[in-house]
């Protein structure tokens, strides 16, 4: 079972101010031209923008690639045309051929007719080869970055031998990714820190893909202006009851963040989603965040970066395993009203081991599907998104 876990730091430097213009060159991708691409018109690049395209570098060249630059305003939704937005992956050298895999899945049922940017952020440098591989496949321009010590490393007032000690013990009771020190700063990055790196300074939305994942229908809409349009701030296609040993005092920070920061919980949030008893404590629902479209903003917001200052203090990214996803999902259940969550039905998505498989035969059919409707995990006893339709007052199947 693959679940999600986190934890936290000290120093943590403050976002630039969301919403501040940063109007900039557009840099947009190769495959203008395709034929193929079929675009609806709604979906099309302006003149304009056609015309500040196609200075990508060749594939192959691997040239570094500088940050990112736009023509737009952040929260301003262009009324044809791209988003600002882009594609997040963090990946290692060694995940090239598994994130290659991914990249396919997006482009051709998707990306090939959007041609939307995709940001690849590393620990490590990336090396010319995962670079040269990935800005062939990618019909948008690409852009490589490399993670500061600081976000990636244990803040200085974790204890480090009790940090140890909880990793022996988790190893012992064979709690998954329990005894790995990286996979906690990944955790713990993908919860404070993707959305800050400078890279990703210039655009409002993003998508984040995982090496290995699957996309089984086309996407024959742009997620991106389906959520500006609807004032949607996250997103999710699975959703799940966490690892309870990943998170014992996950809740316990929460609440303490709740009393602190009442001027941040939003009012007719998700609450009811995540606890049973009005909030008395947590009933480990959350979203699956190896799968997100959202908003930047949103998490560069001083509600989310105190939100995960408060949880960062605590520690429990080190002295438990707290999961990105609890945290994501915790701080969107909070913050955000319940109308700002999207559910992406129409998305049908597989990471190692679960799937989702859109409920209606007719649109697996329109979409050309190619998943077994019968792996849907919506309706299955581990999932939470019944729970989510039954808060949302939205409709299930029959019999589901
Ligand atoms: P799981 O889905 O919870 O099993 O975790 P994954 O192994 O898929 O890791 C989640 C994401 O973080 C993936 O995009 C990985 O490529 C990335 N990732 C995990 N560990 C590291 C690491 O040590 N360095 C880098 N650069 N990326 C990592
Ligand atoms: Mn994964």
């Amino acid at each position: 079972m693959i679940l999600f876990f986190i934890s936290s730091s000290s120093s943590i430097p403050k976002p630039p101010l969301p919403g501040s213009n940063t109007i900039t060159k557009w840099k947009g991708n190769k495959n203008k031209n395709d034929p193929s691409s079929g675009l609806a018109p709604s979906s099309s690049p302006s003149s304009e923008e056609q015309k500040l395209v196609d200075d990508r570098p060749a594939p192959g060249s691997a040239a570094p690639v500088e940050a990112p630059t736009s023509n737009f305003t952040m929260g301003a939704i262009p009324a044809t045309g791209k988003m600002n937005a882009t594609f997040v992956t963090l990946a290692r050298n060694s995940d090239l051929w598994d994130i290659a895999d991914s990249i396919r899945q997006v482009e051709d049922r998707f990306n090939r007719n959007y041609h939307y940017d995709w940001v690849f952020l590393n620990d490590k440098e990336f090396d010319e080869n995962f670079k040269k591989v990935t800005t062939a496949l990618v019909s948008g321009t690409t852009h490589y970055s490399t993670i500061p010590k600081e976000h990636w490393s244990f803040p200085d007032f974790i204890d480090q031998d009790k940090a140890k000690k909880v990793r022996e013990d988790m190893a012992e009771r064979k709690i998954i990714y329990g005894d790995s020190v990286s996979y906690r700063h990944m955790c713990r990055f993908e919860s404070g820190f993707f959305f800050r790196q400078p890279v990703m300074q210039n655009y409002e939305w993003y998508w984040r893909v995982e090496p290995s994942v699957k996309l089984y229908c086309d996407v024959g809409f742009d997620p991106f202006r389906v959520m500006a349009e609807n004032k949607k701030k996250y997103s999710f296609v699975i959703s799940l009851y966490e690892y309870a040993e990943t998170i014992p005092t996950i809740w316990d920070s929460a609440k303490k963040f709740m009393k602190q920061h009442p001027e941040h919980i939003a009012e007719g949030n998700s609450m009811k989603w995540l606890s049973d008893d009005d909030g008395e404590s947590y009933n480990h629902c959350h979203f699956w965040s190896n799968f997100e479209v959202g908003n930047l903003n949103w998490l560069r917001s001083d509600a989310y970066i105190k939100f995960f200052e408060t949880l960062d203090q605590d520690g429990g990214f080190f002295y438990e395993r707290w999961g990105d996803a609890p945290v994501h999902s915790i701080a969107a259940g909070l913050l955000l009203k319940k109308e700002e969550i999207q559910f992406f039905d129409d998305i049908a998505y597989w990471h190692v081991p679960f799937t989702h498989c859109p409920t209606s035969e007719q649109k697996r059919l329109e979409n050309k599907c190619a998943c077994n409707p019968k792996d849907n995990f919506d309706w299955k006893g581990y999932s939470c998104t019944t729970r989510w339709f039954d808060m949302m007052g939205m409709e299930k199947p029959e019999g589901y």
